[in-house]
C-alpha cells in the first residue's frame, strides 16, 4: 500500500518535522517556526496543517482527507507532552492559537484565533491553576471576541464605525472608570464575557461551542475559508499570488503575555523597515497579548524601553536578533511573547520593507559581509526602485507650510491629497480622479481597498507595526502613523491638530520620510536621483539616496547580459534616457513626432489626401520636420544605435476624434472645404482601426510615405556625421505579417539610401544602416524564418502581439480586465506584464524561427513589457539581446536584467 500523505508537521522542544525550506508545503510561518525550533530558539510547541490540506479542501467540496483527524489528535498529544499541559483539561489546561500561514505572508488578510480551548469550566481551571482569575477571564473574553467574529461571523456591519465588541468593552471601561483594557477587573471581565456571549447568540442565532475539539475544527475551517475571503483575494490580485497555493494552518500552544508585569508581548524588526537603518526597531506592551500591539488599540512602547521594563528578556532578545540575522541573512520581522519572564518566539519572517529600506539594507549588508553583491541585487524588488524616483516636497515650500501634526514616518515619500475618513469614501473619491489621503484613527484589514486607492495614509493611533504601517510599507504607500497630537472625529468628519481643523475633502500633505503633517497642498520637487541625473545638480549627487542608487546601478550593469534601450520619441526623452543609462533607442514611434504644434495638420493632410499629388504635397511639408527631429535625436545619442520605426498611425488616433471646430480650422489651413474633410473622414472610417490600414500596410499602398521617412533619416544621418558624430540608424518596419511586405519596404528604403548616397557622393561604407522588423502579428511569428531572410533585426512589439494573440483590444479591454483579475482568470493585466504562458510562446517561436534563418539575428522587445521586471526576466530567458522601455523605467529594467542573469 502506498504511504499515506503526511498532512501535519510537529515543531517545538528543539525538534521539528519540517524546516525553513518547506515554505510551499508549510507556508512561510510554519516553515520558519520549524526552523527556529530546529536551531534551538524558544518556540512554543505546535503543528502545521499543510497547504496541501487547503488545496484538498477546496477540490473536495470543503472536506478533509480521511487521515487528517488522526494526525491532528496525535499532534495535540505531542504538544501536550512538550508543554506539560492538556487540551480541555480542568486542572492544567492547554490553550491553542490557530493562525493562517501562506507561502508568502499576507499580513492581516486571513484569520487568526487565539486562546482556543476555553469554556465556562476551563476558564475556572485556568484561574485556579495560574492563581490569576483576571488573566483567565481576560483570555476568555479575547477568545469570544475572535471566535465570534471570525468563526461565527459576528462583526462590524458595513457602515458601522465601531466594532460591536469594542462598544461593549468601552461600556465596561466607562463603568469601571478606566481607559485601558488592562484596567478592567475580574468582575468587569466576567460582565464583558456575559455580554459577548449574548451578542454572539443574538447576531449569530446560535451559542458559541463549549467543546474544545469542536472549537478547534471551527477555527481550522475558518482559516481555510479565509483563503477565499474578499480581502485575501484583493491582496492576491495585487501581489500576483496564485489561488492554487492555498494556506497552511498553524496550531500552536498559547503562551501568555497578559499575566502581569513580568509578562508582555511585542513585534520587532531586526532593522528599521521604513528607512533601512541598522537599529533594532519595534514595540511591545507589558501585560498584553499580540493583537493589542498591532491593532493600535493600546499605544505600545518602543522596544528599547524593554531594557528597563523586562531587562533579562530584552538581553536575550538582542542575542536572538543577531542569531536570526546571521541564520536567515536578512532582516527579520519577529513576534515574541514573554510569559512570567520567559521569552518565547512566535514568528520570524523576512521583513517587508520600503523601496528605500530595501536598497539601504541590501547595500549595508554587503558592507557588513553578511551577503554578497549578487544577493543584494537579488534582494531588491526591481519595481521598488520607482520609490527612489518618486517626487519629494519642494524644500522651500515645506519650510513655509503650516505644520499641524507629526507621527511616525512609516512609509517614505511625499503625498498631497484630499482627506477621506472611510475606505469607501476614499475609493469613491479616487474613482473621480482625486488624490486621496485616507485618514483614520487606525486602519484594519477592511480598509485595504481604501489604502490601495489612496496616495497617502494617515493614522492618529497605533505604532510602527500597526496595520497601517505594515500594509503601507508593503504597498510602497506614503504613510504617517500614530499622529497622537492629532484627532480624527468620525462623526463630524474632521481632522484637527495644532489648532487647525480640516474637513472631509480638504487638502493635506504628508512627509513620510520624517513624519510631518501639513495642512494644504505642497509643491513637489523631483527626487534626488532625478535632480542628479536629469537636472545635473551637483548637490543632489552628494545625497545618500543618489549615491546608493548609483552603486546599485553600477553593480547591475556589470552583472546583466541583456542590453537596455529606450522607447523615446524626442531628443529630450533621449537625453533623459541616456542619463538613466540607456544604451540606445529601441523604438522611436515616428507618428508621435507629429503630435506637436501644427505638424499634426500636415499628417492629417497626408492621411486625407485623395490622390498622389495631394499626398506628395503633404509629404514634402513633413520631410524637413522629420529630418530635423532625426538629426537632433542622432546627436543626442552620440554614436548609440537608433531604432526608428516607420509610421504606424492607427487612423482613429489621428482623424477619428476630430471635432467640428478642428475640422473647420484645418479646412481653412489646407484651403479645402470642411465638407471635403468630413467626407474623407467618413470614407476612411474603419470599424477596427487597430487591425486596419496602419503599420507597413500604409507603406505598401503608399510607398512614397516610406520613401519620405527613409530619406529624412538618411539626410539627417549625413548631416550629423559631418559633425563627426557616429550615427547608427536601424530602420524598423511595423506590423509585418508577410515576409513579402518586409521585402517590398526594404527595397524602398534601400532605394532611398542609394539616392541620398548619390546626392552626397558617399560610398556604401559612408552611410550605413540596418533594416529590421517588428514582430507583433502571430503570422510573422509563425513564419519568422522567412521574415528573417529580409531582416537584420527583430523587435517584438508585444503590445500588438498581446492584442492579436489574445484577440483582446488594447483600447477596449480595460473595461472588463479588472473583472478577469477579480475572478482570477488572469493574475496581471497582460498588457502590463507579459502573458508568458500564451504570448510568451509566440516570442519563443519567433526567436527560434528568426535565428534558424540567421544564427546571430539581433532581437529585442519594445512593447510596454520591456520595463516590467517579470517580463524583462522572461526576455532574458528567451535569449533576447535587449529590452527597450520608457526612460524612467530604465533603472528598473537594468536591475531586473541583472537579477535575471543571476537567477
Ligand atoms: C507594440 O505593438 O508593442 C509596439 C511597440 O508598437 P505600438 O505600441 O506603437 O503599436
Ligand atoms: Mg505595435
Amino acid at each position: 500500500m502506498a504511504k499515506a500523505n503526511k498532512y501535519v508537521y510537529h515543531f517545538g522542544g528543539s525538534k521539528s518535522d519540517g524546516n525553513g525550506k518547506m515554505k510551499a508545503l508549510l507556508g512561510g510561518k510554519g516553515a520558519n517556526l520549524s526552523e527556529m525550533s530546529r536551531i534551538g530558539l524558544p518556540v512554543p510547541a505546535g503543528m502545521t496543517i499543510t497547504t496541501e490540506v487547503c488545496t484538498y479542501y477546496y477540490k473536495n467540496a470543503k472536506k478533509y482527507p480521511k487521515t487528517l483527524d488522526g494526525e491532528i489528535k496525535t499532534n495535540i498529544a505531542k504538544i501536550e507532552k512538550v508543554m506539560g499541559k492538556k487540551f480541555g483539561d480542568l486542572k492544567n489546561p492547554l490553550l491553542l492559537s490557530v493562525r493562517s500561514g501562506a507561502r508568502e505572508s499576507m499580513p492581516g488578510m486571513m484569520d487568526t484565533i487565539l486562546n482556543l480551548g476555553i469554556n465556562d469550566q476551563v476558564v475556572e481551571a485556568l484561574a485556579a491553576k495560574t492563581g490569576n482569575p483576571k488573566f483567565a477571564w481576560d483570555s476568555y473574553r479575547r477568545f469570544l471576541q475572535m471566535y465570534g467574529s471570525v468563526v461565527m461571523g459576528v462583526e462590524k456591519h458595513e457602515g458601522e464605525y465601531h466594532d460591536p465588541y469594542e462598544v461593549i468593552l468601552d461600556k465596561a471601561k466607562a463603568k469601571a472608570k478606566v481607559t485601558d483594557d488592562s484596567g478592567l477587573s475580574e468582575n468587569d471581565l466576567r460582565y464583558v464575557v456575559g455580554e459577548f456571549k449574548k451578542l454572539i447568540k443574538k447576531r449569530a442565532g446560535a451559542a458559541f461551542p463549549e467543546d474544545p475539539m469542536i472549537q478547534l475544527y471551527g477555527a481550522v475551517n475558518a482559516v481555510f475559508n479565509s483563503w477565499q475571503n474578499d480581502r485575501a483575494k484583493v491582496y492576491r490580485q495585487k501581489y500576483g499570488i496564485p489561488a492554487e497555493w492555498g494556506t497552511a494552518v498553524n496550531v500552536q500552544a498559547m503562551v501568555f503575555g497578559n499575566t502581569g508585569n513580568t509578562s508582555g508581548t511585542g513585534v520587532a524588526f531586526t532593522r528599521n523597515p521604513a528607512t533601512g537603518e541598522n537599529v533594532f526597531y519595534g514595540e511591545y506592551l507589558v501585560d498584553a497579548q499580540g493583537e493589542d500591539v498591532v491593532a493600535g488599540v493600546r499605544t505600545p512602547k518602543p522596544v528599547s524601553k524593554m531594557a528597563k521594563d523586562l531587562p533579562s528578556s530584552y538581553k536575550e532578545l538582542l542575542k536572538i536578533r543577531k542569531i536570526l540575522e546571521k541564520h536567515f541573512r536578512d532582516v527579520q520581522d519577529i513576534e515574541f511573547t514573554i510569559e512570567k519572564g520567559n521569552l518565547w518566539m512566535l514568528q520570524t519572517r523576512n521583513g517587508k520593507r520600503t523601496g528605500f529600506a530595501a536598497v539601504n539594507i541590501a547595500l549595508d549588508m554587503v558592507k557588513e559581509r553578511l551577503i554578497t553583491k549578487e544577493e543584494a541585487i537579488l534582494r531588491i524588488p526591481a519595481e521598488d526602485l520607482s520609490h527612489l524616483l518618486a517626487p519629494i516636497f519642494d524644500s522651500a515650500a515645506e519650510r513655509k507650510a503650516l505644520k499641524i501634526g507629526s507621527g511616525l514616518p512609516a512609509g517614505p515619500g511625499a503625498a498631497s491629497g484630499q482627506i477621506y475618513f472611510t475606505a469607501e469614501a476614499a475609493v469613491a473619491a479616487a474613482a473621480k480622479g482625486q488624490q486621496v489621503i485616507l485618514t483614520r484613527q487606525e486602519t484594519s484589514p477592511e480598509d485595504l481597498r481604501g489604502m490601495i486607492a489612496a496616495e497617502g495614509i494617515l493614522t492618529t493611533r497605533g505604532g510602527a507595526s500597526s496595520h497601517a504601517a505594515l500594509v503601507a510599507r508593503q504597498m510602497g504607500k506614503i504613510c504617517v502613523c500614530g499622529a497622537h497630537n492629532m484627532d480624527v472625529d468620525y462623526a463630524k468628519r474632521t481632522l484637527s491638530g495644532n489648532g487647525v481643523t480640516l474637513s472631509e475633502g480638504d487638502f493635506l500633505s504628508l512627509n513620510g520620510f520624517v513624519g510631518n503633517i501639513y495642512s494644504g497642498k505642497l509643491k513637489a520637487a523631483p527626487s534626488e536621483v532625478i535632480q542628479a541625473l536629469l537636472e545635473k545638480k551637483a548637490s543632489a549627487r552628494k545625497s545618500a539616496t543618489f549615491k546608493k542608487f548609483n552603486q546599485l546601478m553600477s553593480w547591475a550593469d556589470k552583472l546583466r547580459k541583456l542590453g537596455v534601450r529606450t522607447n523615446s520619441d524626442t531628443p529630450r526623452q533621449v537625453r533623459n534616457a541616456i542619463a538613466f543609462g540607456a544604451e540606445g533607442i529601441g523604438l522611436t514611434r515616428t507618428e508621435h513626432m507629429f503630435f506637436e504644434g501644427n505638424r499634426i495638420d500636415a499628417v492629417r493632410q497626408m492621411i486625407l489626401a485623395e490622390d498622389d499629388k495631394g499626398r506628395a504635397k503633404a509629404l514634402k511639408k513633413l520631410l524637413p520636420y522629420q529630418k530635423r527631429d532625426f538629426a537632433d535625436i542622432f546627436e543626442a545619442l552620440d554614436g548609440r544605435p537608433a531604432t526608428i520605426r516607420l509610421l504606424d498611425p492607427p487612423l482613429h488616433e489621428f482623424i477619428g476624434t476630430m471635432t467640428s471646430v478642428q475640422i473647420s480650422s484645418l479646412a481653412k489651413k489646407l484651403k479645402v472645404s470642411p465638407t471635403f474633410i468630413k467626407r474623407r473622414i467618413n470614407e476612411l472610417h474603419e470599424e477596427n482601426p487597430m487591425l486596419g490600414h496602419r503599420g507597413c500596410r500604409l507603406g505598401i499602398v503608399y510607398p512614397e510615405i516610406t520613401k519620405m521617412q527613409a530619406t529624412a533619416i538618411f539626410e539627417a544621418a549625413v548631416e550629423v556625421q559631418k559633425k563627426n558624430i557616429k550615427v547608427v540608424p536601424e530602420i524598423m518596419v511595423p506590423l509585418v505579417s508577410y515576409a513579402k511586405e518586409l521585402e517590398l519596404q526594404k527595397a524602398v528604403i534601400d532605394k532611398a539610401a542609394a539616392e541620398v548616397r548619390e546626392k552626397h557622393g558617399l560610398r556604401v561604407s559612408q552611410l550605413k544602416y540596418a533594416v529590421g522588423t517588428m514582430i507583433e502579428i502571430p503570422r510573422a511569428v509563425l513564419t519568422a524564418a522567412e521574415v528573417a531572410e529580409h531582416a537584420e533585426f527583430f523587435s517584438f512589439g508585444t503590445n500588438d502581439l498581446t492584442q492579436t494573440c489574445l484577440g483582446l483590444s488594447r483600447d477596449d479591454s480595460s473595461s472588463f480586465l479588472p473583472d478577469y483579475q477579480e475572478v482570477e482568470i488572469v493574475d496581471n493585466n497582460p498588457f502590463a506584464s507579459l502573458d508568458q504562458t500564451g504570448v510568451g510562446q509566440l516570442v519563443e517561436i519567433g526567436v527560434k524561427g528568426g535565428r534558424k534563418a540567421k544564427k546571430n539575428l539581433k532581437i529585442g522587445i519594445c512593447g510596454e513589457h520591456g520595463g516590467d521586471p517579470a517580463s524583462v526576466k522572461f526576455c532574458h530567458r528567451s535569449g533576447l539581446n535587449y529590452v527597450s522601455c520608457s526612460p524612467f523605467r530604465i533603472p528598473i529594467a537594468k536591475l531586473a536584467a541583472a537579477q535575471a542573469a543571476l537567477e
